[in-house]
């Protein structure tokens, strides 16, 4: 059997209800300033509505901010001072770039290797988008 027959088979097999999800909204950034740090107070929240990996999006977010981070217990720790939106906006661009599928606009994806290359993967829309490396 090929591959696009299986994935047929597969969503077949869903209830279409799986797709009606509630209105995809990541929570705004909220930060506190604690000397020459950032304080990124709600990241744990942000990366689990958005379902990525950390790492991955840390080294995103820390490049286009040009700003080194580190984990500081639970917490993380921006070094230098931002505000909020321009730490938001870069998680915007993160979400834009690696959570929502450029078909469909639906967050259902996911990452995956397609022989060491990067791809995103549509649950909604079955669609298979190249992403920044
Ligand atoms: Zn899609």
């Amino acid at each position: 059997m090929d591959y696009e027959k299986m994935l047929d088979r597969a969503y077949d097999k869903m209830p279409s209800v799986v797709f009606e999800k509630k209105r995809f909204e990541v929570p705004f950034t909220q930060v506190s300033i604690e000397g020459n740090k950032t304080i990124f107070k709600n990241f744990k929240e942000i990366i689990d509505y958005i379902g990525r990996d950390p790492a991955h999006f840390l080294k995103f977010v820390g490049r286009e901010m040009g700003a080194a981070w580190r984990k500081d217990g639970s917490r993380l720790v921006f070094v230098g001072k931002f505000g909020a939106p321009a730490i938001n906006q870069r998680i915007v661009k993160y979400v834009k770039l690696y959570v929502t599928c450029p078909v469909c606009e639906k967050p259902d994806t996911k990452l995956t290797k397609v022989e060491r290359i990067l791809v995103m993967k549509c649950m909604a829309c079955g669609a298979v988008s190249s992403v920044p490396q």
